[in-house]
């Protein structure tokens, strides 16, 4: 078995010891006699696994029992239209925090709806730090605020929560969800594609406050209804049910780790070892500077693009893939979510200087 460190932004890597566990339950699962991709939804060896996700999801992420945990389907990109469908009840108006291609999107999307004001911006300077806000800038009457917690293209990342006063606060976690600890209690909702940090692609996690359920616009389509979901247990229709299986292996495996308070301390090392090295590089630059760093996606520079495309070609035959950056950045763009051990940054890192010597 060959595998490659893969530094890919989304689908990701996943751990190890989840793809060999779903590999030897992947024909037979326990004593079912069947895959789990084969299961019933509606079966009690089904609702078993479903269950312990959500167990263990709420306690990796200290959700409180206010909060409804929803599997959905559509990506975080549905949610971007699901949210002010849902939450657009009093005054049909909500404030936005635009620091990157995903808050973009996230606002446009809402402004089909409703009022959507972008109450800070980080577009002058290509999305490469966090805006500051203070609570002045928010409107009192707004039905939400939303901000992307960490931005995956841009890599940067809020490492304080935007202080909005009692307006129910949003955030986009697909590239952040389970890998620092955040206290979900102060937010209105939170959500993320699983395909970044918690699972496959398929599944899309929604923890939403329940007082903020029951209260869609008219013309909510029922499948985009929080409601829908929340009052059938994910189950209003065929949830994805092989996705939500590997969420729940990629559950066990972070909790057996020590959960999220652990695996921040190995991220902060991992992005560390690879800042430090790019910040005393003299070829290879960061793009982000300072306390706006993603401790998830990191991209890097060398200013002549020929090279690199060099280094990419170089990277990629050296086992270390997916490491070209997004095309609105350029460069490289390394992401090291929870699944990525510390080995794979430090090869990275040995590749890196071994790059530099050579083309110097
Ligand atoms: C990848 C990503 C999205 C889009 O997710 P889909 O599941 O493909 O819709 C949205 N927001 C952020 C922050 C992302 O990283």
């Amino acid at each position: 078995m060959n595998r490659v460190y893969n530094f890919s932004a989304g689908p990701s890597m996943l751990p190890l010891k989840v793809l060999e566990k779903a590999q030897k339950e992947l024909v037979a699962y326990g004593s079912t006699g069947m895959s789990v991709m084969e299961m019933s939804h509606r079966s009690s060896a089904y609702q078993e696994i479903i269950d312990e996700c959500e167990a263990l999801l709420r306690s990796l992420l200290g959700i409180g029992d206010n909060y409804k945990v929803l599997f959905l389907q559509g990506g975080a990109s549905t949610q971007f239209g699901m949210i002010p469908l849902n939450f657009f009840t009093e005054n049909k108006k909500a404030d936005y925090i635009l620091t990157g291609v995903w808050a973009k999107k996230a606002a446009k999307e809402a402004a089909r709806y409703g009022e959507v004001n972008i109450v800070a911006s980080s577009e002058d300077k290509t999305f490469s730090y966090i805006p500051k806000t203070d609570a002045s800038m928010f409107s009192k009457d707004a039905d939400y605020v939303h901000f992307t917690h960490n931005n995956t293209i841009y890599g940067t990342r809020f490492t304080s929560l935007p202080d909005v006063g009692n307006v129910p606060l949003i955030t986009d976690m697909s590239s952040s969800i389970l890998s620092e600890v955040i206290d979900v209690n102060k937010f209105g909702m939170i959500y993320a594609g699983a395909q970044k940090n918690m699972g496959p692609a398929g599944v899309t996690l929604a923890v939403v406050r329940e007082d903020l359920i029951g209260k869609a616009m008219d013309i909510c389509p029922t499948m985009l209804n929080y409601e829908t979901h929340s009052e059938n247990g994910s189950m209003f229709n065929t949830p994805p049910t092989y996705a939500i299986y590997i969420c729940k292996l990629v559950a066990e495996w972070l909790k057996e780790l020590g959960g999220v308070a652990a695996i921040q301390k190995i991220n902060e090392e991992k992005a560390k070892i690879l800042y430090d090295y790019l910040d005393n590089s003299s070829l290879f630059n960061a793009t982000v500077e300072g306390a706006d760093r993603s401790l998830m996606n990191v991209p890097f520079v060398t200013g002549d693009k020929d090279l690199d495309a060099k280094f990419v070609k170089e990277s990629t035959a050296a086992g270390l893939v997916n490491l070209k950056g997004h095309r609105s950045v350029g460069g490289m763009r390394a992401s090291i979510y929870n699944a990525m051990p510390v080995e794979g940054v430090k090869a990275l890192v040995e590749f890196l200087k071994k790059f530099e010597m050579e083309n110097k």
